[in-house]
Order: C-alpha cells, then structure tokens, then sequence
C-alpha cells in the first residue's frame, strides 16, 4: 500500500491523500487550499481523476471536501464515502462556493473586459455540484465497511457534526486517518473516539505547539469582550467558520443571555446565506452532540435559538447593518478570505468603538492573519483601510485539539504505531513530532508529494500520472495573441509594453533553449 501526500502538509489547508493498493487508488480527502497557497486549486490534479476507485471524506470544511466537484469535473466517478450530516453540509457549502466563485469571476472579468485581457472561469459551477452529490454514498459511525481490497471504518472525531476519523485496512496493515480532531472536553459534539490499534497514523497538527486556555477561562475572556464591548456602544463583528464554530458562538451566546451577563436589547445577527440551513443541519442530527447540548432537547429548548437573533440571507439586509450603531455581527468566512464579513471590515474597521473577535484558527496569507498579527492598515475588497478597531483572539471555542489533547488522542494507540504528521504549519508539525519523539514514538513531516510504502516503510518519490498536455491549443493560443498585438502595436510607441514583450521573448528563447 503506497500512500501519497497531495496536500495539508507543512501547511494546514488542501487535506487529500492518495492511497495505491495492488488493484486500486483511492482518495482520503480532496480539499482546497486557503490563503497563500490558493493559486493550486485550479492546477490540474497529480493524477488521472477516472482512475480513482472512490473517496473517502472525513468531514465537510472545504480544506477537506471543496474540490471534489472539480475532480468530478475532471472525470471523477467513483463512490464518495461519507457521514449523513457531512454529505448534507457538502451540499450546502459546495453550493454557497459555486456562488461566491461565480460572483468573483464576473467582478473580475468585468475589469479583464475592459482591459482586454482574457476571461476566467470559475472552479466549478453548480452541474459539477450536482453531480458531485449524486456520488454520496452515506456511511454510519462504528461500521466496517468492505471496498474490493480494503475496509474502512468511520469514527466520531468531534471536531464538528459528522466528523470522523478513519480507520482503513489493507491486507495486514492498518492505517488510521485522523481527520479533524475535537477538543478532549467542552467540545459541542463530545470526546473524539479513541482508536487502540494501527500500524500508521496520519495525524492533524493545526495546533501542534499551542495549549487553549480551558473552557473557563475562554467563557470568561468571552463575556468579558462582549460586555466592554457593550460598554463602547460600537459594534462586536465576529468572523466565523459558518459551519460548528458560528453554532457553537450562538450557544455561548445564549449561555451570556441566561446569566444576564448580555442584555435582550442587544441585536445579534447571523449574516450567512447559508447560517439557517447549517443551524438546523445542527438540530437535525442532535443526537450527535454533546450531553450539555443534549439537556437542552431534552427540556424541548434549542441551545442555538436566541432572543433577538435574526438570519440575515440577502445581501440588501446585510447591506442594512451599515448603519447599525451597536450590535454583535456573526459572518463568514472564519478567516475573512471572502464572504459578508469582508463588507463589515471594510465598513467598521477603521472606528475605535469596533470591536472585532476571531474565534478560529487563521492560515498564513489570509486577512484574518494580517489583522491578528497586528497590521495598521489592511486592503480589503481593493480599498486601503486603516486598523482602529480592538482586535481580540479567543481560540479556547476551537474545535481542533491541541497540543495536550493531540498527544492524549495518540496514546490511546495501544500498538506503538508510526505518525505521520499532517494538516499543521511547519513550526506546529515539527513541535508536536519533537513532543511524540520525546516519548518514544517515530514520527514523519512529509513533504508535499512524498509517497510513503506501507509495507516496506520505504520514503520515495511520488510517481505522477499527469493527463496529457494540450500543447496546441496552448501554442495556438499563443499565435493568435502575438497576431492581435501585431496589429495593436504597429502604430504605438508604448514603451513599456515594449520592455515587457522584449522580457517575454527572452523567456520563450530560454524555454526554447533548454528543451530542445
Ligand atoms: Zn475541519
Ligand atoms: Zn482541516
């Protein structure tokens, strides 16, 4: 069994991994990259999408699932394995993405019009979706399935609805997939399943060399931003994941309501067009959460319904809250590289009676990053803003493990397995290696396209079935621009464009030399 990394690894975003047994490839994940590395969404997969057998899907967050529509694009037919709550927030959020990508291309293919230059093309629209979802095939916690020649078998990881981990046989080895994994305590879907044995064990680091503050201590730290907050009169925007880590600030809302720490005079907003339909994917499936969730249905409440809340879904009402004077704004995405948030940053950020609270994790290059890591002004939907509102970072509502809690979900491995480790940013990975090295363990950074032999324990290189190249249409593409420049420039005395086509053409006589 040979296995691959594609992605998520020295890195946190793009989670997929290819797995080679003698007879078939398989997928572990197919997810997309956020922020500095989300140029290599569009690249063309490392390998032929027809060829895989199916996929397997640990959960819905999109650094995980988001381009499986693409593959399926590509000519992906397989299987998609995956939880009934995962399957149904896929279908959400793939959709919602179709959206936001859509809107996107015609923001810039409305400039690349006037400026002559190519248009682009979303990712995938909503056909590839729709097909895409036809593929689901549902699979129950704790049931070993079996696929031609392997067995898998999906468990509760916690880290939001419908996680999981997987355990994945292949004649005699095991491997276990970590996927996301939840907090030990106070997570809202419970305690991540413990798995005793495996001879491999991919393991997530998103937190690898950080300990969150306990569930306390980030209940207080809550209440007291809020309440200084009120205090200001300004607004509170919170930018959130919308799937878990917005239920999840709703409930500690509700949790502020109940011992009068926030008043009912105080508007809340969920601004998402997806927020509702999330929320009750998170009723839907009650079952699945936590015990301290679970008193609430017991009592016939909901934990995620508020006094005061309202679900804004258009953008005429979002657009409303411009002049809103106080009040707390909920908005995607978490980590503000798109969505309804970007709008309340560029409209509040510069006023001191802001208040904005990150309650997730934020990848290197995004915008959430830049504003946590302190920058004074910020460019945001192509306007230069300056930064006066307060910044707070509260990450005890993770829903990731950290350090301590990673290194517990590792010990309840019984049979002293290898671990591969994955889905953390090079500092956080090797941190965590060091701490599992210190007790015995042997661990592996991979490296982006790294192929691991299970069987032999052999690092080699990964072996790229690359869809053939269109080299004509490229070369033609090519003359015919050179053909519309000729007849542009023939007249023009542009400098500058004549520096730049004279570069071009020094490259293509590298090109040149170096291939023939
Ligand atoms: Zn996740
Ligand atoms: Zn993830």
């Amino acid at each position: 069994m040979l296995l691959t990394f594609l992605g998520a690894v020295r890195e946190v975003t793009g989670s997929s991994y290819l797995l080679e047994t003698e007879s078939s490839l398989y997928l572990v994940d197919c997810g997309m990259f956020q922020g500095e590395g989300e140029a290599k969404n569009e690249a063309p997969f490392d390998f032929s999408p027809s060829s895989i057998k199916a996929i397997l899907l640990t959960h819905a967050h999109l650094d995980h699932s988001g381009r499986i529509p693409k593959l399926v694009k590509d000519g992906f037919r397989g299987k998609v394995y995956a939880t009934l709550p995962t399957i149904e927030l896929c279908e959400i959020l793939w959709l919602d993405t179709v959206k936001l990508m859509k809107e996107e291309a015609e923001r810039i293919n409305r400039k690349n019009r006037r400026a002559g230059k190519p248009l682009i093309k979303p990712l995938y629209d909503e056909k590839d979706v729709e097909i895409s979802l036809k593929l689901f095939e549902p699979v129950p916690y704790d049931e070993v399935i079996s696929l031609e020649d392997i067995k898998f078998r999906f468990r509760d990881s916690s880290h939001i609805l419908g996680s999981a981990s997987i355990e994945v046989w292949n004649k005699d080895v095991k491997l276990v997939f970590s996927g996301d994994i939840g907090q030990q305590e106070g997570g809202m879907e419970g305690t991540p399943a413990e798995i005793e044995y495996a001879n491999y064990v991919v393991i997530e680091s998103t937190y690898g060399d950080r300990i969150h503050k306990t569930l306390e201590e980030t209940r207080r730290e809550f209440a007291q931003v809020i309440q200084s907050a009120i205090n200001e009169n300004g607004k509170v925007l919170i930018p959130s994941f919308v799937v878990d880590r917005a239920q999840r600030i709703l409930y500690e809302i509700r949790l502020l309501k109940e011992q009068g720490v926030l008043s009912n005079s105080i508007p809340i907003y969920f601004d998402s067009p997806m927020g509702k339909s999330v929320t009750e994917v998170y009723r839907k499936y009650s079952t699945l959460l936590s015990g301290e969730l679970q008193k609430y249905y017991l009592d016939s409440q909901d934990p995620f319904d508020i006094e005061n809340l309202k679900y804004l879904s258009s953008v005429e009402e979002s657009k409303r809250l411009n002049d809103l004077e106080t009040g707390i704004i909920i908005a995607g995405s978490g980590m503000c590289t798109g969505g309804r948030i970007l709008h309340h940053i560029k409209h509040n950020i510069w006023k001191d009676s802001t208040q904005i609270i990150f309650v997730g994790y934020q990848a290197q290059g995004t915008l959430g990053r830049k504003i946590i890591d302190g920058a004074k002004s910020i460019n945001v939907m192509g306007e230069e803003v300056v930064v006066r509102a307060k910044i707070h970072t509260i990450n005890g509502f993770s829903s990731h493990a950290d350090q301590r809690d990673l290194l517990k979900w590792a010990e309840g491995f019984q049979s002293n397995p290898t671990f591969i480790i994955t889905h953390g940013e090079l500092s956080s990975s090797q941190a965590f290696s060091q701490l599992l090295r210190l007790k015995g363990y042997q661990t592996l950074i991979p490296l982006k396209g790294q192929s691991v032999d299970l069987l032999k324990k052999e690092i080699s290189e990964v072996r790229p079935q690359l869809p053939p190249i269109d080299w004509d249409s490229l070369i033609s593409e090519l003359s015919s621009q050179i053909s519309t420049l000729k007849e542009r420039l023939s007249n023009s005395s542009d400098m500058e464009s004549f520096n730049l086509l004279k570069a071009v053409s020094i490259i293509l006589r590298e090109i040149i030399k170096n291939n023939f």
